[in-house]
């Protein structure tokens, strides 16, 4: 059998064996969405409601009753409703005593409350045994089955046994259960859904900053410094140029990001002689969003490779290359190849192609499922190795393009450096400094420290 063949079977519900009966409180959006799950996955449903009318939307095959009367066919039940109603159980705590209680209730707000739901629906109903699970599946998911993106369930609660049960139930809808403890853990588990890109904010926020500091610096140089000084309009500018200008600076500052609080790590470590302290919080996370600093820049980047390919269609490119040939035809006179220019421009687009492609390898590698095909020594050797040689490849590419053109007086409009200059000051430093760590006197005090040798141990044998 094949291993394709084989996940498929893993993933599939059972339906040939019949399972327990599950009862589920409420016939809400997420009440039918599980019901009609666990029906599918070979459980009996039997619904406790305020109302015992069937309606179509009430997954077929599954009974409705009212709630204590439910609570008596199964000994795990499904709390599907809301926490503010949460008092009605109150009165049934003798029939939910000694069953196991399944909290999926969500939040408005993070923290809304003192204590998690779970934890609430717990001191409500003591004799009961709580376990939190399935609240960051999503009703249409469930129903819809597109749950490729939310397959891993948490689960936590004190009851062991409890806790087992409804892992069980969560593997028979073809889901992965995620132990993550205790109820302590419920509130961590009941904010996870309502994080909005957690890991994405600085990275966001930084690009959107230096996006819009770049552009604006571009607009005052090339048009505004233009129309002032030689009274030409190239207002134009703003639709390719200046995007063109501000995404591979972008892209290359942020991918020097990438590797800059590494830069940061290694001296904070050789200075201290030790790895056993912790890093200030803002270092640990700048760390913890290298990812998403690395994939914004590849996105810049690839604008720019779109900007750049689009490049000849445009008018203004068109006309300058017409104007070029014409004024040659008119002065009968063929401008000879500049062998050096030559040179300099091949160059600098081969590096910037080399760069582009480790770049998207860097992006590839990153992407969980390709990342956890690989061991940590190959996805340290792309990130960390790979990675580097993109970040020379991009910054020769724009040292390149730059050229003499840098050297040049007339770069410097109002005494203000080219944008492409501003680009190369991080990764350069990051380049000279990643220099000097690799050198064998550097190099070896550090490995040592990351192996755990300190310079003063605190707890000498
Ligand atoms: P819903 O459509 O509003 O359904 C809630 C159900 O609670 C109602 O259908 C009702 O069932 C029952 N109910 C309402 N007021 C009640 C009261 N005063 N006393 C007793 N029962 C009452 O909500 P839902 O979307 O299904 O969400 C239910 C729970 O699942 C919430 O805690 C939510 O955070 C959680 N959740 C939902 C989703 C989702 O995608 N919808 C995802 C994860 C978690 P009866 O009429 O049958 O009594």
């Amino acid at each position: 059998m094949n291993k394709n063949s084989s996940n498929i079977m893993a993933l599939a519900p059972n339906t040939s064996n019949k399972r327990e009966t599950v009862c589920i409180f409420g016939t809400g959006d997420f009440g039918r969405a599980l019901g009609h799950k666990m029906i599918q996955s070979g459980y009996s449903v039997v619904y406790g409601s305020r109302s015992t009318q069937i309606s179509n939307l009430i997954p077929k095959d599954a009974e409705v009753l009212g709630h204590a009367e439910a609570a008596q066919k199964a000994s795990i039940i499904i709390i599907a409703i809301q926490r503010q109603h949460y008092n009605f159980l109150t009165p049934l705590a003798e029939i939910l005593h000694g069953k196991v209680l399944v909290d999926i209730s969500n939040n408005l707000k993070l923290n809304q409350y003192p204590e998690s739901n779970a934890e609430y629906l717990a001191q409500l109903l003591p004799g009961s045994k709580v376990v939190k699970a399935f609240n960051t599946v999503s009703a249409w998911a469930l129903q819809s089955g597109t749950l490729d993106a939310s397959r891993q369930v948490f689960v936590c609660g004190d009851d062991v046994e409890a806790k087992q049960m409804v892992m069980n139930i969560v593997r028979a809808l073809g889901l992965t259960p995620l132990d993550k403890g205790s109820l302590l853990a419920a509130q961590e588990i009941e904010n996870y859904p309502l994080q909005l890109f957690p890991m994405w904010k600085f990275p966001m926020f930084l690009s959107l900053g230096l996006t819009i500091f770049f552009f604006i610096y571009c607009l005052v140089l090339e048009v505004i410094y233009t129309y002032i000084y030689e009274k030409n309009d190239l207002s134009f500018y703003i639709a390719i140029t200046i995007p063109n200008r501000v995404c591979p600076v972008m892209a290359l500052i942020l991918l020097a990001l990438v590797y800059l609080p590494g830069i940061f790590a290694a001296i904070i470590q050789l200075y201290r002689g030790t790895k056993y302290r912790r890093f200030p919080d803002w270092l640990d996370r700048w760390m913890l969003c290298r990812k998403q600093l690395g994939l914004i820049a590849l996105a810049f980047a690839s604008l720019h490779v779109l900007y750049t390919l689009v490049s000849p269609l445009r008018a203004y490119v068109r006309w300058r290359t017409s104007t070029g040939i014409i004024s040659q035809a008119l002065n009968n006179q063929t401008e000879p190849l500049d062998h050096t220019n030559a040179w300099l421009s091949d160059s600098y687009l081969a590096l910037g192609v080399l760069g582009y492609f480790l770049f998207v390898l860097l992006g590839i590698t990153s992407l969980p499922s390709v990342s956890n095909n690989v061991n940590w020594r190959e996805f340290r050797f792309v990130q960390s190795k790979l990675g580097y040689l993109a970040l020379i490849f991009c910054t020769a590419h724009t040292m390149v393009y730059g050229g003499k053109w840098f050297l040049n007086p007339l770069a410097y409009k109002w005494y203000l450096p080219d944008i492409y200059i501003l680009s190369l000051v991080i990764p350069c430093a990051i380049l000279v400094v990643k220099f000097v760590l690799i050198l064998p006197c550097v190099d070896k005090p550090l490995t040592q420290i990351r192996q755990g040798w300190e310079r003063n141990p605190k707890y000498s044998e």
